[in-house]
């Protein structure tokens, strides 16, 4: 049971190590991401130019006016409301401006002007980016170590005559493991078919 859940959880790891690459490939050509607003609060996790880049953005209202002027006669009912979108080809994503190896973090507030001033309403925005090795390394590394090791306790167990699955002696009486199905592999020296036609012609001469 617990060999079950290992192998669970490392293929699991493979595959998220696999989406990673296809996602930093992705990111190479397009920028894609979801976007999610609710009550003046946006969010976005974004996958371009080789990383994953997490904002966080809200508006901040210093009076109850200043909320009606930046509605502008609307009601905030969209507002209360959760908005999700999944979005391709997003340009301009924002980015940290300083990044090391392709780790950032930014915070920032600025006065939203519009066509107009609007006064005492500010967007206060936090961006935060990740490489995508940070998801492909951490889950690729496990995976692989356990992939190699299986395929080498697999062929240590066919080379002394074992099931490489449940290591049942096998010896050259079964053509499958009686214990747990698992077929044996043919062995290495069977003749080849030319080697197979020329014996019988040196037989039939
Ligand atoms: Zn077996």
């Amino acid at each position: 049971m617990k060999r079950i859940l290992l192998n669970a959880i490392c293929v699991t790891l493979l595959v998220i190590a696999g989406a990673g690459i296809l996602l930093w490939a992705r990111s190479l050509v397009t920028s894609e991401g979801l976007f999610v607003a609710h009550n003046f609060h946006r969010y976005a996790l974004v996958s371009g130019d080789a990383a994953v880049i997490y904002t966080s953005g809200s508006y901040q209202f210093e009076t109850s006016q200043a909320k009606t002027d930046f509605l502008d006669g609307a009601s905030d009912a969209l507002e209360r409301q959760w908005r999700m979108q999944f979005a391709t080809d997003v340009g301009g994503v924002a980015q940290p401006t300083d990044t090391v190896l392709g780790f950032g973090l930014e915070q920032y507030t600025w006065d939203i002007m519009r066509q107009r001033a609007l006064t005492g309403v500010r967007y206060h925005r936090t961006t935060a980016q990740v490489p995508h090795w940070v998801i492909v390394l951490p889950a690729g590394i496990p995976g692989g170590v356990w992939l190699f090791r299986r395929s080498k306790v697999r062929r240590d167990r066919i080379a002394k005559g074992l099931c490489r699955r449940c290591a049942f002696p096998l010896g050259d009486t079964y053509h499958s493991c009686p214990e747990c199905g698992e077929r044996a592999p043919l062995p290495m020296d069977l003749p080849t078919s030319a080697a197979v036609v020329r014996e019988r012609q040196e037989l039939s001469a």
